[in-house]
């Protein structure tokens, strides 16, 4: 990113990749498409997937030999997660050899050109609120820019990144951002300090598109602003933002899934400054006065939930190795 020298093309790039949570989310209608407006501001948290791209072959560095690049996708199998051309990594795979007219897809080459090997490791809970999945393109976008020395650079795969999903411009730049339209539209929001979660995971997923159609049942319309949220995290104030979360999606999901308002109330009860469903959930998410208070939190919790891991955020954005 940035960079002023010249440098050869690494043949092996991995990048770790934080999930998200929303702080604030508010639906401000249905549009003629069926999308929903959304008001969101989402901040990364330390929960991570990581994505390697690899280039093998003897002609891997050739320009010709690059146009018949083949791609092969690995991962551990992981419940929910396609392992074939759905998985949203190699999908982000696919829109950068388009956009860079790389590959003639697995279909081509003679059995000598290179093969890109992209592998997930997958640790972000999986249809849960968190945006693994839009994580992973996001991943494989930054890899493939560099492994390929595509040098598309992250304003573009932004552009890329909105074709795949509508949390995938966010995941490229992490940190902090307030989000409108389908929530593809993203600024980077002011913020201090660190804050530290208590990540509450249920294993049965919940589907997005059904939180949202649960939600024009039974929800009305919220006059929420997201200022509060603002001013919280511009202070650096764990206090205040714990008063000031909000999600208009945790109505529709409790509705799906009412013991979800247990688990918050749970997560509140034993001291979280402020607790929600993360996101479309079923993922709860529980703020802490500080590090030893998450971990006393987590305890508290531990039977509430499937799993419990303690998280901080902001979690910067995808981060590259190369060599
Ligand atoms: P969001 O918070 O953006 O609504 P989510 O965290 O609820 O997303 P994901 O974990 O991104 O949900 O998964 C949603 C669906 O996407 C899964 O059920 C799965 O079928 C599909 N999917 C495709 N690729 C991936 C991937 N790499 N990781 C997880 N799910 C994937």
């Amino acid at each position: 990113m940035g960079d002023v020298e010249q440098r050869q093309p690494p043949t092996r790039v991995r990048v770790r990749v934080p999930s998200k949570i929303n702080l604030f989310l508010t639906v401000r209608g249905l549009r003629d498409d069926g999308y929903h407006e959304l008001v969101t501001i989402l901040q990364t948290v330390s929960l991570y997937d990581t994505v390697t791209a690899r280039l093998d072959g003897p002609t891997a560095q050739h320009p010709a030999a690059r146009r018949s690049m083949r791609l092969r996708f690995t991962q551990e199998a992981t419940a929910g997660v396609p392992a074939d051309e759905d998985n949203l990594a190699v999908r982000a795979a696919r829109v950068v050899m388009a956009e860079t007219g790389l590959g003639g897809g697995n279909s081509g080459g003679n059995g000598n050109g290179p093969t890109t090997r992209l592998h997930l490791d997958k640790h972000i809970p999986v249809a849960a609120g968190m945006a693994g999945g839009s994580a992973d393109a996001a991943a494989a976008l930054v890899a493939l820019d560099e492994l390929w020395g595509a040098d598309l650079g992250r304003a573009r795969l932004r552009e890329l990144a909105a074709q795949l999903g509508a949390d995938v411009p966010f995941c490229v730049s992490g940190g902090t951002a307030l989000a409108t339209g389908t929530g593809t539209a993203t600024a980077q929001v002011l913020t201090r300090g660190t804050y530290h979660w208590v990540v509450g995971i249920t294993d049965a997923p919940l589907s997005t598109p059904d939180v949202y159609r649960a939600y024009d049942e039974v929800a009305t319309p919220s006059q929420a602003e997201p200022d509060a949220v603002l001013q919280a995290l511009r202070t650096g104030d764990p206090e205040a933002l714990g008063h000031a979360l909000h999600n208009d999606l945790e109505v529709a999901a409790i509705h799906l899934r009412p013991d979800l308002a247990d688990k918050r109330d749970a997560l509140l009860g034993a001291g979280a400054l402020g607790a929600l469903v993360s996101g479309s959930g079923p993922t709860v998410v529980g703020l802490a006065a500080t590090a030893q208070e998450a971990g006393r939190l987590r305890d508290a919790v531990s039977d509430v939930f499937d799993r419990v891991e303690v998280g901080s955020s902001p979690a910067g954005g995808p981060e590259v190795w190369r060599d």
